[in-house]
């Protein structure tokens, strides 16, 4: 029996059909080392919000379950898209809903929970030696009512469907080739983190950047699936999220709220070094405090006004980048 891997695109990866080809390349080389492959797509581009937008152009009151089997067809436009390229490219590809692959969740409509995964028809379709590409995000309730798993979801239905079919890995590509100290795309000096504990990844989630969806990492962590971030647009070695013992520097700042700043890493909480610096930082700065937790593996500091960028850029190169 070969090894399943399990593939993540997200929304600006499946944008159009320029980015569905170069997925399809991803895709076709990773299935050409001889794996199964189960790919799990987002709805492309903005195609979420924009559907969110028109509902609620519609109507003021838009009922969870119709606004669900509204934003579930995004998913599915990229997964028939990408499965129609697969083929006409030689490679024998299938299309599944949630539903059809069998993901069954709770019946909270617009945050949806994966109670379980039924893996027949993946099963059967990777025996008969296709790519099966499956929607992100959706599933469906014991009354058969589709439901979706929460913005950001699909990441969760990688890790989850990781776990079911007791893949090796999870691979999450997106526009970012890997987890960053900081969000790379607000911020200046940021630097590529090789790896990082499935806590401090979750720690990072939590305070806010929006890089990879909460419980996708609780699922990581439970099952011991190693989640690897990666560029689909390049072939530069990401971020790999897995056990990590015993290791303590500073991995990432996150700018969650405009006066919220948490400093994250292991250990962070006997760094008495790093904790003077970013005092001496904030007097300097003459930043006035709210609230100053610190905690095992995480500082997190509310200050009484909006804290400019400037700060994180700061915070980055005195504590970080001379860690
Ligand atoms: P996708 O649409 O593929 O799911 P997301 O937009 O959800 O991708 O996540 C990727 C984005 O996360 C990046 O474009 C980046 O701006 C943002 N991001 C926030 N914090 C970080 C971080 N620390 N490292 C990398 N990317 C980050
Ligand atoms: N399409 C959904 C969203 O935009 C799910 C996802 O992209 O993971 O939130
Ligand atoms: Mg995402």
């Amino acid at each position: 029996m070969m090894d399943t891997m399990v593939l993540k695109f997200g929304g600006s990866s499946v944008a159009d059909n320029e980015k569905l080809k170069l997925v399809a390349d991803k895709i076709i080389k990773i299935k050409n080392k001889k794996y199964n492959i189960v790919v799990v797509v987002s709805a492309q581009g903005k195609t979420t919000d924009k559907l969110i937008s028109e509902a609620k152009e519609l109507s003021n009151e838009v009922k969870d379950r119709e606004m669900d089997a509204l934003l579930s067809i995004g998913e599915q436009i990229t997964t028939a898209k990408l499965s129609i390229l697969l083929n006409e490219m030689g490679y024998k590809a299938i299309s599944l809903t949630g539903w059809q692959a069998g993901i069954y969740t709770d019946n909270t409509n617009q945050n949806a929970t994966i109670k379980h995964i039924n893996l027949s028809r993946i099963n059967k379709e990777l025996e008969e030696g296709k790519i099966v590409i499956i929607a992100g995000f959706q599933g469906i309730n014991e009354n058969m009512d589709v439901t979706t798993l929460g913005r950001g979801g699909s990441d969760t239905t990688a890790v989850a469907l990781s776990a079911a079919l007791n893949a090796k890995k999870c691979y999450i590509f997106s526009d970012v080739d890997g987890i960053y100290t900081t969000d790379p795309n607000k911020y200046n000096n940021v630097k590529k983190l090789p790896e990082l504990s499935y806590e401090e990844m979750h720690e990072m989630s939590s305070e806010g950047a929006k890089v990879l969806h909460n419980r996708c990492i609780e699922i990581g962590e439970k099952f011991k699936i190693p989640i690897i971030a990666e560029s689909t647009f390049n072939d530069n070695s990401g971020t790999v999220i897995s056990d990590i013992i015993e290791e303590n520097t500073i991995k990432s700042i996150v700018k969650s709220e405009t006066s919220r700043i948490s400093i994250i890493g292991n250990g962070i909480i006997r760094n008495v070094k790093a904790i003077k610096n970013l005092i001496n930082i904030i007097e300097r700065e003459k930043l006035e405090m709210l609230e100053l937790l610190i905690l095992e593996n995480k500082i997190v500091i509310t200050f009484k006004a909006v804290v400019d960028n400037r700060i994180v850029d700061r915070i980055q190169e005195e504590l970080i980048n001379v860690s």
